[in-house]
């Protein structure tokens, strides 16, 4: 797992182990609030860990970014904390956390000591405030990766927590391509210091412009591609020709994953599309 330091008393994890995902802490003086867990146990109780012993701070709340494995299997980890995320989170933790994962534990005996841990605390309009230490975390909306995705804020330090509606390569296929366009617009107005992807590396003030330019690029992209496809009787053949390079991304690793969420994300497109006819 890697650990940076993203400014004071903010700190920033990545998986090496599944897909880059990240999950974030916030300290203060007494207590620390951490954004995500980590797909494994391993990785999140490293965290704890470091929380634990290295910062001297218990963790008092978890915030979810949306109800996803890999970003919520940990939060049974943090026992003494309150979970913090969208309304929708909670639901979908329940409708189909809890199935998922009993399905995941025959497969993965690392998981044996996984729990889903609903959120305790929930907002589904509007923004909720934070205060630690010295800083505000505001949570707000962030859907179109999901319906339940929130973002997280570090006010003064403008470090954005985006969970997935901000990722190296936008995936749409639980969510929504025009909601997501939406958040990432919203994200690239926001004046931002650092933006905390879902997945992968932090993105950098100089970074910011051409990454949202990128994913919305990417976005019309295959949202072309895919209605072009459509009109044809082998669509579905079609779409293994749409390469993730000429949909505008190229270098995108995520733990060697970009491939196979790209082809997921035009199939999705198609049936969203067919759907909807
Ligand atoms: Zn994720």
């Amino acid at each position: 797992m890697h650990r940076e330091r993203v400014s004071e008393n903010v700190f920033w994890f990545q998986s090496e182990i599944y897909a880059q995902v990240t999950a974030g802490v916030v300290a203060g003086p007494q207590w620390a609030v951490m954004i995500d867990t980590l797909a494994l146990p391993d990785e999140t109780l490293s965290i704890r860990e470091f929380i634990e012993h290295e910062l001297n701070v218990p963790v008092r709340y978890v915030i979810n970014t949306h109800y996803h494995a890999d970003h919520t299997w940990g939060n049974c980890f943090f026992p003494g904390a309150t979970v913090i995320a969208h309304a929708s989170c909670r639901d979908l933790l329940e409708e189909r956390g809890i199935l998922s994962l009993e399905a995941a534990k025959r497969q993965n005996p690392a998981l044996r000591q996984v729990k889903i841990v609903l959120p305790q605390m929930t907002f589904a309009e509007g923004e909720l405030t934070l205060r630690v230490g010295k800083k505000n975390l505001i949570l707000s909306l962030a859907t179109g990766h999901s319906k339940d995705g929130i973002a997280v804020l570090v006010e003064e330090d403008r470090i954005l927590f985006a969970g997935d509606s901000f990722m190296p390569l936008p995936y749409i296929v639980d969510g929504d391509i025009d909601e997501i366009m939406a958040s990432i617009k919203r994200i690239g107005r926001m004046g931002l210091e650092n933006i905390v992807q879902g997945h992968g590396d932090v993105i950098l003030r100089g970074e910011i412009d051409a990454a949202v330019r990128e994913n919305l690029n990417y976005l019309s992209a295959i949202k072309r591609a895919v209605k072009a496809a459509s009109r044809r009787k082998n669509a579905i053949e079609l779409l293994d020709n749409i390469t993730i390079e000429e949909c505008g991304k190229s270098r995108v690793y995520l733990g060697g994953l970009a491939q196979t969420l790209h082809q997921r994300n035009l199939h999705a497109l198609l049936q969203q599309m067919q759907d909807s006819q």
